[in-house]
């Protein structure tokens, strides 16, 4: 069957947006980056949103293709069922309709999504957790963050705020988190915890301190104090993956963001930590993303999809 439908899918990130006509078998016909640029503020931000989506859509018409639907994929805390965007540190958003905005500019459907749920959703449905039903997908970059996937959609919670694996407690006399309390799991193994743990271990007052993937290099080169900050921040990421699987009972575990980027160097330990955590819980398979930067993007697509009661993905056949 021929099959002429595409969705409009933009992933607006603080630095840049990723955006991608998609059809309805998950296959992208169309992507584009554009800047966000969010030191214009935040109202600048929407009207290059509704720019660049209503610029998607004329593109897909002039290549005789039909656009039946948004997805937008915005950070920071998304009201889903409202379409709002609630608050994001990084882009500025404080109560932004943006879904009707969409809808009156483009006269489409649209959907809006936090970017890290419909990254997971991509990755449970189309990428490493393909065919598994039951996902938790964990981005670990600046912060951690996590989506359950279940039989393709992911929980948004009762106040759009599920997924916050990132503040579970791991270590109560640990360091400070970012949201106030001491010892959060973010605060001990995001990327940017490990970065800031080994120079203040290794007494680094450099400008640019070694990165997790450097800490993770020096570790691998069997550098102690690296391997000793390392295996710190695989202690703390398994006593939180436990903790999720001991509330979603998983089949897969998806990593991605930043630090999965370290590969065997973070799942091979990562495993057996959350190996020896389990009792009578059934371990999950732990894998990396597979999806990469376009993750957020494809879930996106896949938000809009949804929207308009059209799914018929590669999960499917
Ligand atoms: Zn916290």
């Amino acid at each position: 069957m021929s099959d002429d439908r595409v969705v409009v899918a933009l992933d607006v990130g603080g630095t840049g947006m990723k955006c991608a006509l998609v059809r309805p078998d998950g296959v992208v016909v169309g992507t584009e980056r554009h800047p966000t640029d969010a030191a214009r503020g935040p109202a600048a931000v929407v009207g290059t949103i509704l720019d660049v989506a209503g610029g998607l859509a004329d593109k897909a018409r002039a290549d005789g293709l039909t656009p039946i639907a948004v997805g937008i994929a915005v950070p920071g805390v998304v009201d889903e069922a409202r379409g709002v965007a609630v608050w994001s540190a990084n882009v500025g958003f404080r109560d932004v309709p943006l879904r009707d905005l969409t809808v009156q500019r483009l006269g489409l459907p649209t959907a809006l999504g936090h970017d890290v749920r419909v990254g997971g959703l991509a990755e449970a449905r189309l990428g490493a957790g393909r065919g598994t039903g039951h996902v938790l997908f964990v981005a670990i970059g600046t912060g951690i963050a996590a989506a359950h996937v279940v039989d393709g959609t992911a929980a948004v919670g009762a106040h759009g705020a599920a997924g916050e694996i990132g503040h579970i407690l791991v270590r109560p006399d640990g360091p400070r988190c970012g949201c106030g309390r001491p010892g959060c799991l973010e605060a001990v193994a995001s990327a940017a915890a490990i970065g800031r743990r080994y120079a203040e271990l290794a007494g680094d007052t450099a400008d640019a301190p070694a990165t997790a993937a450097e800490v993770a290099d020096r570790a691998a080169a069997g550098e102690p104090l690296a391997g000793q900050v390392w295996q710190e921040a695989i202690e703390a990421l398994a006593d939180g993956l436990a903790s999720g699987q001991a509330l979603f009972d998983v089949a897969t575990i998806v990593l991605g963001g930043g630090l999965a980027q370290a590969g065997d160097r973070l799942l091979t330990p990562l495993r057996a930590a959350l190996h020896e955590r389990m009792t009578f819980h059934r371990e999950p398979q732990l894998v990396a993303a597979a999806l990469g930067d376009e993750a957020g993007c494809l879930g996106a697509a896949l938000l809009a999809l949804d929207a308009v009661g059209v799914r018929d993905h590669q999960e499917k056949r």
